[in-house]
């Protein structure tokens, strides 16, 4: 029997929907929007559509957002200052600085600067600690809108056999130690890990976040397992694929999301949630939803 697909577009649009009558709650209880700054340096095409994407997100949902474009040419300092100024402004409430940045400036320095309360990708050391020690923070994104779709596919995780392939700091690492909090048994597989197709085959859950187009192959996949493509590959032809080879996988599995249309659009729905928690957190309103 052919897997249940997780429909990634439908929860996000439920998602934001919801989001976007919490906003007005929020609104009306404490006078405060919600506010999201946006900072692109530089002009790459690919960072340009997601930062427009997450301002009609944020407009959509009834988000403030404002958005900083600087030239390439910015110098660290000067992108330092704009945080400093994003991080004593009332009005905002989330900071979102679009990676990659430029070489000449330092990611971790940038990252360092954001105000952890306003860290709305969850990229900060201080929410990076705090998802480690399972406290209440900002959480990356991603990893987020994967537990969501897991949660959605009704996947019981205590006990259960977690495979994550891929240790990025923003998507492998952060989705194993989410895992690792619902009592999953995490595996955590990288380009070094041997016999990778075994490990794979143990997954009750199995979540690829590697990059390489269809690596993951239907025999890989347990019979029944939740599979979580975070690979968005472009292909010659402009299509995309993901990291799982979907048509042989989803005669085996039991649930698996597709690409496109599975993880992409998780991410910015939890960008809003993000946004509105930091709000909450910020204003000291009744607790966020
Ligand atoms: P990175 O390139 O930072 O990390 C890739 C990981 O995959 C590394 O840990 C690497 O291992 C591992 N890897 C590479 N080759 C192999 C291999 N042959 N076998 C096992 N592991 C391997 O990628 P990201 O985490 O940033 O992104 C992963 C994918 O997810 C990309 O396709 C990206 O576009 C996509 N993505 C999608 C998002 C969404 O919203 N849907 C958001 C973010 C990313 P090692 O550490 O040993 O080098």
């Amino acid at each position: 029997m052919a897997a249940q697909i997780l429909d990634g577009k439908a929860l996000a649009r439920e998602i934001r929907e919801g989001v976007r009558e919490d906003v007005a709650r929020f609104q009306a209880e404490t006078e405060v929007q919600p506010g999201l700054a946006v900072v692109l340096v530089g002009d790459d095409p690919a960072s340009r559509i997601y930062v427009s994407n997450k301002e009609r997100a944020c407009q959509a949902a009834g988000i403030y957002s404002e958005e900083h474009k600087l030239p390439a040419s910015t110098t660290q300092s000067d992108l330092l200052d704009l945080i400093g100024r994003l991080n004593r402004d009332p009005r905002i409430h989330g900071i979102l600085v679009q990676l990659p940045l430029p070489d000449a400036i330092d990611e971790g320095a940038v990252l360092d600067a954001i105000d952890p309360a306003k860290d709305v990708d969850g990229f900060h050391p201080v929410n990076v600690a705090r998802l480690v020690l399972n406290q209440e923070g900002l959480r990356p994104c991603t990893p987020a809108g994967i537990l969501e779709l897991i949660e959605r596919a009704g996947t019981p995780l205590r006990g259960a056999e977690a495979v994550v392939v891929g240790r990025s700091n923003i998507v492998g690492k952060p989705v194993a130690m989410m895992l690792l909090h619902r009592h999953a048994t995490v595996t955590l597989c990288h380009s070094r890990t041997r016999d990778l197709a075994e490990v794979c085959r143990r997954a009750d859950v199995l979540v690829a976040a590697v990059g390489r187009s269809e690596m993951i192959r239907g025999d890989w996949i347990k019979p029944g397992a939740t599979v979580i493509d975070v690979g968005i590959n472009r292909q010659a032809d402009g299509s995309l694929r993901g990291d799982v080879a979907f048509d042989e996988a989803v005669q085996v599995a039991g649930a698996i999301t597709p690409v496109p249309g599975g993880v992409g659009p998780m991410t910015i729905a939890m960008l809003l949630v993000n946004t509105l928690t930091a709000a909450h957190r910020q204003v000291g309103a009744p607790a966020a939803p």
